[in-house]
């Protein structure tokens, strides 16, 4: 490619932009990457900065959350150095917690369901979805309970059901969940927090 001088210097004075530079046929692609991170670090550095714990699990590891002082929005979420227990680091679903704030435009707002042997999704609201799981949850009761004691007489033991629980919540409502659970005859419950 040949290039007059008038070119030349008309294409340094935009080398700035990269424009030029990707008209010379070169890959611009770590380039962008490291403006944009030095950008992230220009707004990290004017951001407000306020600590927070990781909701996940009992360890409860140490967060920084900044937030744009313009837009007030979360920009970045990462390990708190100072914090005594975790100084800094987070397992896999702490260090991915920045994915489930509203910067997240993905993340499900709305009850989706999916009828049997359909292939397109349907939007519900709650009283609906409730209404859904209380007839599902009787209507394996009724037709699973199967299990006879040593004396012939059924009990109250539902294994078609699992419960899967959340870390989100505290032991108090961990405890009042799975006595809900036992009652219905769950046998099956597990916690996030054992993995
Ligand atoms: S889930 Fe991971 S990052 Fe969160 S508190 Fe537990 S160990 Fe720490």
């Amino acid at each position: 490619m040949e290039i007059s001088r008038r070119g030349f210097l008309k294409m340094s004075g935009a080398i700035g932009s990269g424009a030029a530079l990707s008209t010379l046929g070169l890959d611009l692609t770590a380039l962008k990457a490291h403006a944009a991170g030095l950008t992230k670090m220009d707004r990290l550095r004017t951001a407000s900065q306020a600590t927070s714990i990781c909701c996940y699990c009992s360890v409860g590891c140490g967060l920084i959350c900044s937030t744009d002082k313009l837009t007030g929005k979360i920009i970045n979420v990462e390990g708190d150095p100072d914090h005594p227990i975790s100084e800094g680091s987070l397992c896999a679903k702490g260090a991915g917690i920045f994915g489930l704030s509203e910067v997240n435009d993905k993340r499900l707002r709305k009850v989706l369901y999916r009828a049997p042997k359909s292939d397109r999704w349907e939007e519900k609201n709650w009283d609906w979805t409730l209404k859904r799981i209380a007839r599902l949850v009787k209507d394996s009761r009724d037709k699973n309970f199967i299990t006879r004691n040593d004396k012939g007489q059924l009990v109250n033991r539902l294994e078609s059901i699992g419960h899967y629980g959340t870390s989100n919540i505290l032991s108090e409502e961990c405890w009042t969940l799975v006595v809900a659970l036992r009652a219905m005859g769950l046998v099956y419950i597990d916690h996030q927090a054992r993995i």
